[in-house]
């Protein structure tokens, strides 16, 4: 069995969770991500809106798992940055906790403000009355709290973890996860500009495979008005990924307000300083292993297909970084997206023109040009074909107001 080790996202928004549709490319909800690391240890990094997700998906694989009837429980170590809501907001909504054959180990800090057992307090306190409608004792997994520090390290279930201090308003770890497959360094929540933390990330990150990094704001907004605020941009994890020797650098903890296409803008702007760049997504999943990292997209197409064979021109930028124009097939195709086949492999996440010819065109009118980014990359019907899902780039109507 090769090693590897595979990370998911449920939720990559900081602050509070969007609904907004100009948002929804990237998703919703609030901090959560899983990571499996060789031989099956699971950890959870904070627990957002996003791992209200995450235990569907523990039901529906426990589900269907052929030792379903004999399964015996959930285990997994629950790594919280800090305390913000964003970061623990999901925890009453997971249902893995209330099943009396799961456990968890819990670690995070202790906090000024609530002393011992914060983490405790935290879980706790979000279930009492009369916040939430269930107490707490309905809550009958195995818990167990650890408390750690910035600069500790240890190991747990096939990884070794290191934890350090970052820059935020009351406190927040970093945590860096090295397991057998692939280093992974989630650092949420910080804002550049104090030397002793600017030095713990730029360690905690040293030669990482994936460094996982606040975007929240652009460049000009984190000189400016958002100056203070603890967040950061992916101009400062471009310098940090570069300082660092990282290889691959993942944007994230997207503001509430940024739509779909200023994370796009966020992203391709990065990527003109440090390719190797990604703009995390719900329901994104990267796997290491000793081939490196692949990131594979969710499934975002939704709507209803329809199959087609319509001759296209589509130009964008290849897997090796260069542009590239061709005619192409557009296979099916829905209102938000479309499946083409295409001789390059374009780079995912990477925007694509796609121009649709259609014949007997009435005078005066132009083909349907439109913009897109790309979900998904596979061998295609032919051997010399990649098939490529595209999510279509949502355009300012006409006559509407430009934001
Ligand atoms: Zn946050
Ligand atoms: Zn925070």
């Amino acid at each position: 069995m090769p090693k590897t080790a595979k990370l998911v996202f449920w939720g990559a928004r900081g602050s509070t969770p969007t609904v907004e549709r100009e948002a929804w490319r990237y998703g919703g909800n609030t901090s959560c991500l899983d990571l499996t690391v060789p031989g099956g240890g699971r950890f959870i990094l904070d627990c957002g809106s996003g791992l209200r997700i995450l235990g569907k998906q523990v039901r529906r694989a426990n589900d269907q798992s052929p030792e379903a009837p004999g399964w015996n429980g959930m285990d997994a170590q629950v790594l919280v940055t800090h305390y913000h809501w964003d970061h623990i907001q999901g925890m009453p909504f997971f249902h893995p906790f209330f099943d009396a054959q799961n456990r968890f180990n819990f670690y995070s800090f202790r906090s000024k403000q609530l002393g011992r057992d914060s983490l405790r307090q935290v879980l706790e306190a979000q279930l009492a009355s009369p916040y939430f409608p269930v107490d707490v004792g309905m809550m009958t997994a195995e818990r167990h709290f650890h408390e750690i520090s910035g600069g500790d390290a240890w190991d747990a279930h096939g990884a070794h973890i290191t934890a350090a201090w970052l820059n935020h308003p009351q406190g927040c770890l970093g945590y860096r996860l090295d397991t057998g497959a692939g280093s992974i360094v989630y650092a949420t929540d910080n804002e550049p500009g104090v030397r002793e933390l600017d030095n713990n990330l730029l360690e905690l990150a040293q030669g990482a495979d994936a460094l996982i990094y606040d975007a929240q704001f652009s460049p000009e907004q984190l000189a400016t008005t958002r100056k203070g605020w603890g967040h950061s941009s992916w101009l400062e994890g471009v310098k940090i990924a570069r300082a660092a020797n990282v290889k691959n650098l993942i944007l994230f903890h997207h503001d509430p307000e940024s739509s779909s296409r200023v994370i796009d803008g966020f992203l391709y702007a990065a990527r003109q300083e440090f390719p190797a760049t990604w703009a995390a997504i719900e329901g994104m999943s990267l796997s290491f292993s000793e081939n490196g990292m692949a990131v594979n997209l969710p499934e975002s197409r939704m709507g209803r297909r329809r199959w087609v064979r319509l001759a296209a021109t589509v130009s964008g930028q290849s897997e090796d970084g260069k542009h590239f124009e061709e005619r192409a097939t557009v296979r099916d195709m829905s209102l938000l997206g479309a499946y083409l086949s295409l001789s390059k492999r374009p780079l995912l996440q990477s925007e694509l023109r796609v121009v649709i010819q259609t014949a007997g065109e009435p005078e005066g009118s132009s083909p349907l040009s439109l913009r897109a980014t790309v979900v998904r990359c596979e061998p295609g019907r032919e051997s010399n074909e990649h098939g490529v899902g595209v999510v279509f780039i949502e355009e300012p109507e006409p006559d509407a107001p430009q934001d």
